[in-house]
């Protein structure tokens, strides 16, 4: 459990080699804004056959669908509505993806997660046949970048507090309102944008009556901001979008109006979550290996840095981390496949990683000195991504709130967010 078996370490040596030689040497421009990453996202995955491979199995699966036929395919388990083996099911294989992606750029690996993850999960898992094959299918294969439109200026840790209004008109709905922090919004070819759908004024107020809707850039009324300056994850563009009367069809709520989204949203952040460990596992191994490397070569009053006691220490705590932080993953991977684990196991292992990874990161810098401060040298970077890690999907401050919740929950007693 605790260690990569033969098919990850065979996954994690491919992937270390593709980052090497097509990611990190234009992570500079990515950071830049020179560079947008999803050509280089198409790139990875034509080199490991994922996208003709996806692209027959998903129109397979959804012919299969179409005739209405269960068939084997229908019982299989399935990703992203694609029948796959236990094998491909398996979530270190995306774990160990993930950890190398961050290794090199965690920008890169969050512009990714967003568009097929956040984006394309949620129209796989909720949109009918048509809907997978318009919306899905072109997000997954990574034809077109998707976005996930959550937060709003005045909704985040309170997400469902959101004003977006889908109002309903002739045999649709007109929504109007604004999103903000949205991962590839700028860019996006695709957009699932969550609003509250207004009947009347009773459902103003009702913070259950959330739903998402599916759209395409282009459509009239919807418009992105450019990238938004920011401290870190540079190399993922992050945008506003703005709904003004914006009619979409009713086929365009994803998986209609009968049963509430809200769970499914909730779905989709907790999947936000349980990524963090694995972010942060290649944020801290990759300032551990630089680190090491630095204090090895680097020369002062006469010595390598790595003959320091106080270095030595550095280099042991950051490896103490490490190890709580593969721990954390690998038993989160573990429950996932197993599909076990509670709200608080979950909220504990983001809270904790994203912590180690800030604190590594740092850690890493300062072991540096006036390098480590240097953009050239590329913790300086991981330091600035891992902060978004204690933000994002949930702020650290959120999953202690969860914790404490599920804690005293289980104890018979209920307590809110809210405070
Ligand atoms: C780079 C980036 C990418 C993102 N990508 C996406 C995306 O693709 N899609 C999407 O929908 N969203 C996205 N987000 C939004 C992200 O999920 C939110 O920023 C996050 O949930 C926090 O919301 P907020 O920024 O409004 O902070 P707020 O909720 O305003 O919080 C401000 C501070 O108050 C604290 N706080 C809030 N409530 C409480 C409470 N009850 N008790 C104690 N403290 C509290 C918070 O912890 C935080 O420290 C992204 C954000 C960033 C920065």
């Amino acid at each position: 459990m605790f260690e990569l078996q033969e098919g990850h370490r065979i996954m994690e040596r491919a992937i270390r080699q593709f980052c090497e030689k097509e990611i990190a040497p234009h992570v500079e421009k990515m950071e830049s804004g020179e560079l947008l990453p999803y050509d280089l996202m198409r790139k990875m995955a034509d080199a490991f056959g994922i996208r003709k491979m996806g692209k027959e199995l998903l129109e397979k699966a959804l012919a299969k669908a179409e005739e209405g036929g269960e068939g084997k395919e229908g019982k299989a388990k399935t990703r992203f509505g694609v029948p796959v083996s236990e094998e491909a099911l398996d979530p270190m294989i995306m774990a160990v993806v993930g950890k190398e992606l961050c290794r090199v750029s965690p920008s890169f690996a969050l512009a990714f997660a967003a568009s097929i993850g956040l984006c394309g999960q949620t129209i796989m898992a909720k949109g009918t046949v048509e809907q997978k094959r318009q919306y899905g299918i072109p997000v997954v294969t990574l034809d077109k970048v998707g976005c996930w439109g959550l937060t709003e200026p005045e909704a985040g840790s309170d997400a469902f507090a959101l004003r977006t209004i889908a109002r309903p008109k002739d045999n649709g709905y007109v929504l109007n309102g604004s999103k903000i922090f949205i991962t590839n919004a700028p860019y996006a070819d695709v957009f699932v944008i969550y609003a509250k759908i207004d009947r009347g004024d009773e459902a103003k107020a009702d913070k259950r009556r959330i739903y998402p809707f599916v759209m395409e850039r282009g459509i009239q009324g919807l418009s992105t901001s450019p990238p938004m300056k920011k401290m870190g994850m540079c190399g993922s563009p992050t945008g506003e979008i703005f709904l003004e009367d914006v009619f979409v069809t009713a086929d365009q709520l994803l998986g209609g109006e009968e049963k509430t989204s809200r769970d499914q949203a909730k779905e989709v952040l907790a999947s936000e979550r349980t990524g963090a460990p694995f972010m942060c596992w290649g944020i801290i191994e990759r300032c551990l290996d630089d680190c090491i490397k630095f204090a090895i070569e680097r020369k002062q009053f006469g010595k390598s840095l790595a003959e320091f006691q106080l270095i030595q220490e550095k280099i042991a705590k950051m490896f103490v981390q490490l190890e709580n932080v593969k721990n954390l993953a690998f038993k989160q991977a573990w429950l996932q496949k197993n599909r076990k684990g509670t709200l608080e196991e979950f909220c504990a292992a983001k809270y904790y990683c994203s912590a180690a990874a800030v604190e590594v990161g740092l850690e890493a810098i300062q072991l540096m000195g006036g390098y480590g401060y240097m953009k050239e040298y590329h913790v300086e970077m991981l330091m600035r991504d891992a902060k978004l890690i204690q933000i994002g999907g949930g702020t650290s401050e959120i999953q202690i709130l969860n914790i404490a919740k599920e804690l005293f929950r289980k104890a018979g007693k209920e307590i809110s967010l809210a405070g």
